[in-house]
Order: structure tokens, then sequence, then C-alpha cells
């Protein structure tokens, strides 16, 4: 249920509803816009709906919320976008965010390299996998915690936070020292556990597409995050199943703009692992941009033909700066501004 709160409605009001429907044993979820509060209520509906909030002071109206997911509805913001703040950078609205690094975390050199030019290029975001989800269990899996402590210093030298995948509940304590935005990989998209775990960790999570699963499945799966009370989630659209074999996943372009129909999260689109290939890599992150994505991660190597891991889709680390400069200028015509990068 939602209720919208008066815009005259007080403090004192707001926090009486969050009173009444928490005693009744659901969850209250407020979202302050410019204009009113709603309340999200999330729980048992019978219960809920017998409160008669409609009547209380300085509600003005409550109306079910329709969809199966409640949290990630743009129907309980009212058309109001998410804008996920991290370290100074802000994700969604009005803003693109450039992501990148490596796929994996493979050295000193070649992270701190990528890194480097990343910022230099004025990527927001660095990207670095410590823990990979691979096809083949005999395939390398990741520096683990050394992954994670070259992660540490490349944010210490550039002061970009640190975007990387988290696969196993039981890591998560190293991995929160670490990341700023913490990666749920395709793989794990459904992994409930990890995502309530998540969602009570509180910070911010890129929550990539099931590699067959639809629109509504993935919004179910970032309500896991989101009813814990984590509300700094942003969904990634990496490329799905589909008959097609000539590339490595058929990127869902379309996606983006119904997205922004059924939630107010930020949605970011990867086009290296959609690809599998580095040719394809601009012109999908250019047609990203047009369609409204609010950002880009993509995977950015010194050396790709000596990669560990998925070199073909790698950008060459030096090709970098003009990448991002195109994209920029495509994501510019779609009405963003390039995320600002906080002075100091
Ligand atoms: C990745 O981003 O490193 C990755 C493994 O992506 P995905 O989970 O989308 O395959
Ligand atoms: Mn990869």
């Amino acid at each position: 249920m939602m209720i919208v709160m008066k815009a005259a409605a007080t403090e004192d009001e707001i926090q009486a509803v969050i009173g009444r429907i928490e005693a009744a044993g659901a969850r209250a979820h407020p979202s302050r816009g410019e204009e009113v509060t709603v309340i999200g209520a999330i729980g048992d509906i019978e219960h809920i709906a017998r409160l008669d909030l409609e009547g209380a002071p300085g509600v003005d109206h409550a109306v079910p919320i329709l969809k199966p997911y409640k949290l990630a509805s743009n129907q309980l913001r009212g058309g109001e976008r998410s804008v996920v703040e991290v370290d100074g950078r802000l994700i969604g609205g009005d803003h693109f965010s450039m992501i990148a690094g490596p796929c994996t975390v493979e050295s000193r050199d070649q992270l701190l390299t990528t890194a480097r030019i990343v910022r230099d290029a004025g990527g927001s975001l660095l990207r670095g996998g410590a823990y990979k989800p691979r096809t083949s269990p005999y395939a390398f899996h990741g520096l683990g915690t050394d992954g994670l402590k070259l992660l540490a210093e490349a944010k210490a030298e550039t002061g970009m936070p640190i975007v990387t995948e988290l696969m196993d509940v039981r890591d998560i304590e190293p991995v929160l020292e670490v990341a700023d935005v913490i990666q749920v990989g395709a793989r794990n998209m459904q992994n409930y556990t990890l995502l309530t775990e998540l969602g009570r960790a509180g910070r911010p999570v890129l929550l990539k597409r099931g590699l067959s699963s639809t629109l509504e499945e993935w919004l179910n799966a970032s309500e896991y995050i989101l009813k814990e009370g984590n509300e700094a989630v942003m969904l990634c659209e990496r490329g799905i199943r589909t008959f097609e074999t000539a590339y490595r996943f058929t990127l869902d372009l379309m996606a983006v703009p119904v997205l922004k129909q059924l939630t107010h999260l930020p949605v970011i689109v990867d086009p290296s692992h959609a690809a599998g290939r580095r040719d394809l890599v601009l012109p999908l992150s250019l047609a990203a941009a047009a369609v409204g994505a609010d950002g880009i991660i993509v995977e950015v190597h010194p050396k790709p033909d000596e990669a560990i891991c998925d070199g073909p889709q790698q950008i060459v680390a030096d090709d970098f700066a003009a990448y991002a400069a195109q994209v920029e200028r495509a994501a510019e015509l779609a009405g963003k501004a390039l995320s600002a990068v906080p002075a100091g």
C-alpha cells in the first residue's frame, strides 16, 4: 500500500503514520519528494488496509501498489528518479556515469595503469573483479583478498570509488572494506540470501540482469535489497540469452526505456559482456547512451591480448580516452551531463 501524505503534512503526522504501519507488523518506507512525502507500507495487505490510514491526520489518500515489486516500482516515487551517491559521484537522474576498469584484477601494474588512464579520461568509478564467476571450475577465479588489496591501493592513489563483485556471502566482510559499490553478477541475480544480506549491508549495489531473466524477475530481485532498507540499488543490463549465436549475448537495449517506465532505479549498461567482442563495444555504448542509460560499465585492459579473462572484449587502455569522449557526447545529446568528479 502507498500512503500519500498531504503537502502540508507535518513531521509529527508523518511519524504517526509510520508508527501505525510498524505497529501493525508491516514496514514503512518513507520517501520524501519535493512536494509530498509518500510512505510505502509493505507487509500483509489486509492488516494494512484495516488500519484505515486514509482518515489519519495529514494523509491525503492511500492506494495499492499494483506491481509485485513495490519499493522498486515507479508508482511509489510518482515519476521521480532515484539518484545514488557514491563518494560524491551521482548516478541516475540527469547524470551519466562512466564506470571502467579491467574484468579481473590480475596484477598491481595492470590495475594501476588502467586506473590512472580511466581517471585521466574522467571515469567516475573503477571496476575490477577480485572474485570472478567463471563458467569452468578450472578457470582462474580471481585473486580474492589479494585482489581487494590492490583495489584499495588503486583507490588510494586515484581517488576513484571501487565497483567489485561479491559472489558469496562468506566474503562480505573483506569486500565491504574495499567496495564502494558491490556488484551482483548475472549468475547471482536470484541468489536471494546474498541479496537480502546486501540489503542489510547498506552499501550501494549494482545488480546485473540474469542471463535469462525477465524485467519483472529482475525488479523482484532488486526488491529483496530494497526491502531491507537499502535504497542504493542500480540495475545493469548486460545482455541476455537468445537464439542468436553470432555474438555472446543479445544486449537488450529496449529494457532501458521500458525500465524507466517501470522503476525509479538508475539503469547502467554493460556492453562488454553482452558483445564479447571489442569492435562492438563502442557502437553498443553509443546506442545505450542514446536510449537513456544512466551510465556504462566497460572493461578496459592495458594489454587485452595478455588478459587472463575476457581479453577479446576489453578495450585497449590507450584507446579509452577517445572511446569515453564519444560516449559522453552521445549521453549529452540524450540530455545527460557527465557525473562530476568531486574536487580534491
Ligand atoms: C563482470 O562484470 O565481471 C561479470 C562477470 O559480468 P556478468 O555477471 O554480467 O557476466
Ligand atoms: Mn569480464
